[in-house]
């Protein structure tokens, strides 16, 4: 068994709504930027849990959206 993303593996989508003008935020892919910049300090759990940047097209909002991994 292989546990994955099924937003990186297009098994499904997320949508996300802006949370300052309601629109729907696109999805901007896994975001690595995170993991580069994760030091010990800032204690956040991504066990089992993917990070996306999701921003909205419309006021460029952004919005980092824990997708949680499945088992297939
Ligand atoms: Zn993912
Ligand atoms: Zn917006």
């Amino acid at each position: 068994m292989e546990k994955l993303c099924p937003v990186c593996n297009s098994i499904c989508e997320k949508h996300v709504i802006c949370y300052k003008c309601g629109n729907y935020m696109e999805d901007m892919g896994r975001n690595s930027q995170y993991y580069d910049s994760y030091s010990c300090d800032i204690e956040i759990d991504t066990n089992g849990a993917c990070i996306h940047l999701y921003q909205c097209k419309s006021c460029n909002a952004e919005n980092l959206v824990k997708i949680q991994e499945i088992f297939i």
